[in-house]
């Protein structure tokens, strides 16, 4: 591309030279011009709030059209959530005037169509400001900008997500001891007793925070073993029950009588290793991505306001 960059910005329009973006409005819609160097072509790139507003289909016909009606149009699409792209040929000489063609045709048919510019991360019609992110251009409302600058830090609720965490891990010992008791070695169930747990935490606390995943971690670690223990207690149950008229309450009972057994606890044991060592095996790659997640939300991004 050998255009002068200041040549070809439409009027109403700014060049940032530094993030490498023009952003402007027209007809009261903004956009934001990319030059695209390598491809020697301009990304006009609109956000706004297609999937809501009536007019998706009217604008995904048009922008068919486009490239038939304009010969410097190279492609003009819809990503499926709120961003409209459409790239011009660099033409060096008639770019300015190609450029305010596409822009004033573009945001006519946003009003005909009763399209509005909406935040780019979170799709909320409201009052933008342009920026880019990470390097990225976007529109951004007050609070993404926000969020963005400083990084996310999600509320969450502690005690909350500590209930969820412990019926979540609940349900995943229930999975454990039902493959227990089908004769299975149910370490397996460790992945989902994790996975459970952190699901409920999150669900109940809003956030799963490091201390979070470490909670989960440690009650899901706490509940193998009670798991262990709530399936010895239903064999004794099943094997003694009958023959000795016990409860399921009083072979629970047993349960600590039982563990004196030398042959018992050999066997508990046994289960609890290749159970420990299962569960670790499975919910390692879950834990870390989670823990890796957290990090990447909590990073305050790049952002260049303008
Ligand atoms: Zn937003």
């Amino acid at each position: 591309m050998n255009v002068q960059m200041g040549n070809v910005v439409p009027d109403g329009f700014v060049f940032e030279r530094e993030q490498n973006v023009m952003h402007g409005a027209c007809n009261g819609i903004a956009l934001l011009i990319i030059p695209v160097m390598a491809e020697d072509q301009f990304r006009i790139q609109l956000h706004a709030d297609v999937e809501r507003s009536g007019g998706k289909e009217r604008l995904l016909e048009y922008l068919g059209m486009l490239q038939q009606r304009h010969s410097f149009i190279q492609y003009a699409g819809y990503n499926g959530m709120n961003m409209v792209s459409v790239h011009v040929a660099s033409r060096e000489q008639e770019d300015k005037e190609n450029l305010t063609i596409v822009i004033s045709e573009l945001t006519e048919k946003c009003a005909e169509f009763g399209l509005h510019n909406c935040c780019t991360r979170c799709k909320n019609v409201s009052l933008l400001r342009a920026a880019t992110v990470d390097g990225a251009p976007a529109l951004l409302c007050a609070g993404c900008l926000s969020q963005m600058t400083e990084g996310a830090k999600k509320k969450e609720n502690v005690l909350l997500g500590l209930i969820g965490a412990v019926f979540g891990v609940l349900l995943g010992t229930v999975l454990w001891v039902l493959i227990g008791q089908a004769g299975f070695i149910a370490g397996i169930a460790g992945y989902a007793i994790v996975f459970c747990g952190m699901k409920g935490y999150e669900l109940l606390g809003k956030n799963l925070s490091k201390a979070g995943i470490v909670i989960c971690v440690l009650l899901s670690c706490l509940m193998i073993a009670g798991a262990e223990f709530v399936s010895l207690g239903i064999v004794i149950f099943r094997e003694l029950g009958d023959m000795y008229g016990l409860t399921l309450g009083d072979s629970f009972a047993l349960v600590p009588a039982f563990l004196q057994e030398s042959e018992v606890v050999g066997e508990v044991a046994k289960d609890l290793v290749i159970g420990y060592a299962l569960a670790i095996w499975a919910s390692y790659a879950s834990v870390k991505s989670r823990w890796k997640q957290v990090d990447q939300e909590a990073k305050p991004h790049d952002v260049v306001s303008f």
